[in-house]
């Protein structure tokens, strides 16, 4: 991993500051969750967007990788204290982001506690560096600067980069070898002095682009000859990049990169490394808009190999239609303004055609491209697909949203605001009443919220666990005082936890009749883990519980479990129900469950019971029971 992080994002950070705009940004906390042991088994994708790697490049202990040199003897030992207390555990280290540079991260964590044991760990990583980089930017702006600067160095073996860093009033902070070499420049005389007091002669061709960076704040390129240093060898043809170093809003220098290009032999080898290693489609037009250059990425991106599209004007291979599919004709490209103006422009919401003619969003910067202060001759292009970073950043949005509920259902169980409610299942054919009970979350401000809202993410970590067992302990209770209940089970329960013995020993504390309890499990659940079904029946049954499987025509259930599974009950889903008078298919499906269930010696309830006339019909079908908005909406259990 650090081989790859060191070839491949000095080239990224000065070659388009559209990278700089992380998603995680906006998102304080990335979460990640580890097993028992402490290996991590995932982290969100803010995590990846933050450092520039792969799930898999994280996960393990692949993150330690990550992890600056010197502090990692104390977070090992700090995790593995955690670890083996079983306690939460907090920790503050340095983390390398994508572009090379450490950020100060505060980790906190949570053990998940489960029948006694540690079953895995909960934690996030919190960006503190912004609080920090608020109380010192320069010497902020400098650290970034000298680790750039160290990546820098680690590449001069394949390419000369040469690399400097100036302060807004143009005083040489930091330069390699590369740059003093080509200036004569001596890092113990010439750190501190001004750009234009170390080399007067190139100060004319330097200052304005200094003054565009400070005064647009955004990134210049361009070509540019350098006398030899001794004003005696043969000149060097440089491609630079004249990026400002912000530190929040304000811009605290100007930070240059340049590659050698001279030879072709370089030329080469800035293409190789830098071009086709940047994640941005880049390209180049000469002073007439034909294509000059183009790299990997802008054929992965638009499906054009450089080949096919060497010389031929660009507006017309891959630029002619606008957003909307109206023709773009040439004259309003604002490609041309940067040719003529010779100015940077930042568009963010044009489209680029692929050789197939289908479009792609895309956000990009051209800048002009220029020998000195000569005539402008060309124009870079970098850009990158916008539909894919915004289904990147609402993906990240999401995965937070739900995170969120995570905490709030941890908060809910420890304050005992979860509640349940009961919804009446009447007979049709003669039999008891009984009810459905469906948990509801209450917020600190009284708000009810539905279980579709927060379980999906309780399960995903497994919290699902401590809910249902809140939830059957409910159950049992409600039973012993003589009412007929049915609950739900969540896979993730069903398949790493044993219930049948907590429900057995609420059975005996409670004096509950087994008989008035059924558990209800869907098609979906089974089909994730058959055996632990089967074992989670089997057990159930042996109690005397009774055992319904829940949305039943929605999954694919196999005849062969239904026959080998102990149900008492099949719920036919509300999908059947609810339009059971207007959709005489679903008439035909009801009928077929009810011949099913009653092959195997089980009932049926029909669920999602919304009118009387759908009611008729299920009776005569012979649905045993109902349940529905029509015949009572889910109430809150009174105690
Ligand atoms: P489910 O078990 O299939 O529950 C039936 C859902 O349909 C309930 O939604 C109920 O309010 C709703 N419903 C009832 N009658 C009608 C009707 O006439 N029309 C329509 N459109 N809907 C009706 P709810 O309470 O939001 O629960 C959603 C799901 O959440 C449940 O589906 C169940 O899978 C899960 N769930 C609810 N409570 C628990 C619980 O305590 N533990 C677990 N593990 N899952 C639960
Ligand atoms: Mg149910
Ligand atoms: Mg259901």
């Amino acid at each position: 991993m650090t081989k790859r992080t060191d070839q491949g994002q000095p080239a990224r950070t000065p070659m388009s500051d559209l990278d700089v705009q992380t998603v995680t940004q906006g998102i304080p906390h990335l979460v990640w969750v580890a097993d028992a042991s402490g290996a991590a088994q995932y982290f969100d994708p803010s995590a990846m967007e933050l450092t520039g790697t792969s799930m898999a490049d994280l996960v393990g202990d692949g993150w330690l990788d990550l992890v600056h040199p010197e502090d990692l003897e104390l977070v090992t030992s700090q995790w593995a204290a955690a670890l083996a207390s079983g306690k939460p555990y907090e920790a503050e280290y340095r983390v390398r982001d994508r572009h090379g540079c450490y950020r100060r991260m505060q980790d906190r964590a949570q053990p998940v506690v489960e029948g006694g044991g540690v079953v895995r760990w909960i934690g996030t990583w919190t960006d503190v560096e912004h609080d920090r980089l608020l109380r010192d930017q320069l010497e902020q702006a400098e650290h970034t600067a000298s680790a750039a600067l160290a990546l820098a160095d680690a590449f001069e073996r394949s390419a000369p980069i040469a690399f400097g860093f100036i302060d807004t009033e143009f005083r040489l902070l930091r330069f390699n070898d590369t740059l003093a070499r080509l200036n004569d420049l001596t890092p113990d005389r010439d750190r501190g002095r001004t750009v234009a007091e170390v080399v007067p002669e190139l100060w004319a061709q330097f200052a304005p682009r200094y003054q565009a960076v400070l005064e647009s704040g955004e990134e210049i390129t361009a070509m540019e000859t350098i006398p030899a240093a001794d004003h005696e060898g043969a000149a060097s043809i440089w491609f630079s990049k004249y990026f400002p170093v912000r530190v929040d809003d304000a811009i605290v220098g100007i930070g240059i990169v340049g590659i050698d290009v001279t030879e072709a032999r370089q030329a080469e080898q800035f293409r190789s490394v830098v071009m086709d290693t940047m994640a941005e489609g880049l390209y180049a037009l000469d002073a007439h808009g034909r294509i000059t250059f183009w790299n990997e990425s802008a054929s992965r991106l638009l499906g054009w190999t450089e080949d096919e599209l060497r010389g031929r004007p660009a507006h017309g291979a891959i630029h002619y239609l606008r957003a909307d599919g109206s023709a773009f004709p040439e004259g309003e490209c604002p490609l041309r303004t940067v040719r003529t103006e010779g100015r940077t422009i930042r568009v963010n919401d044009d489209v680029f055609l692929r050789k197939d003619g289908t479009p792609v969003p895309v956000a990009y910067s051209a800048s002009p491209l220029r020998e000195g202060s000569g005539p402008i001759e060309g124009v870079v292009v970098v850009f990158r697909d916008s539909a894919a970073e915004s289904a990147a950043r609402d993906r990240a949005q999401k995965e937070l949203d739900a995170l969120h509920w995570l905490g709030r259902v941890r908060d809910a169980l420890d304050e005992d605001r979860l509640v349940l409610y009961a919804q009446p299942i009447l007979p049709l054919q003669g039999g008891c009443v009984s009810e459905e009970l469906l948990v509801r979350l209450v917020t600190p401000s009284g708000e009810v919220v539905p279980p579709g809202m927060f379980l999906p993410v309780a399960e995903r970590f497994g919290l699902i666990a401590d809910v249902d067992r809140w939830v059957v302990g409910q159950a049992v209770q409600r039973a012993g005082a003589g009412h007929r209940v049915e609950v739900n089970i969540s896979a993730w329960t069903m398949a790493n936890v044993d219930l049948v013995p907590l429900v057995e020993r609420h059975l005996l504390e409670t004096g509950a009749d087994p008989a008035d309890i059924v558990f209800e499990i869907t098609e979906t659940a089974l089909m994730q883990d058959l055996e632990a079904g089967r074992r989670f029946a089997t057990g159930l049954r042996a109690l005397g519980c009774g055992l319904a499987l829940d949305d039943f025509g929605t999954g694919f259930a196999s005849f062969t479990y239904l026959k080998t599974m102990p149900f008492s009950y099949l719920k036919i889903d509300i999908e059947f129900v609810r339009d059971l008078a207007d959709n005489p298919a679903n008439r035909h499906v009801v009928e077929a469950i009810v011949s099913l269930a009653k092959g195997f010696g089980q009932q049926t309830i029909a669920e999602g019971v919304e009118d009387e006339r759908s009611l008729v019909i299920l009776r005569e079908c012979g649905v045993d029971f109902a349940q529905g908005y029509h015949l009572g909406l889910p109430a809150p259990l009174l105690p």
